[in-house]
């Protein structure tokens, strides 16, 4: 990353700081973003700040990613195994 890109970064990650929501509750939060955005509602509309965490924190738009695959998968009827699991998470 160049410097003055990172130091953008960093303004906006600092600008934000009032409406950015933690890791913790983007974890609390994110099933029901799955759960909207499977549903058919607009998921970024209606939880923008989840949105907003899940686009800066690579940790919390993986677990995002494995939740919204396991629903879909469970949406199609397939039962999971321990090895599709363990494919999902790895
Ligand atoms: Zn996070």
């Amino acid at each position: 990353m160049k410097k003055d890109r990172f130091e953008t970064w960093l303004q906006n990650i600092y600008h934000t700081q009032d409406e950015e929501i933690s890791c913790t509750e983007c974890f609390d939060l994110v099933s029901s973003f799955v759960e909207l955005e499977l549903s058919g509602e607009d998921s970024t509309a209606k939880m923008p700040q989840i949105k907003q965490h899940l686009d800066q924190c690579p940790a919390c738009r993986e677990e995002y990613e494995t939740l919204r695959d396991l629903r879909r998968f469970e949406d199609e009827g397939g039962a999971l195994s321990l090895d599709d699991l363990q494919d999902l998470i790895h």
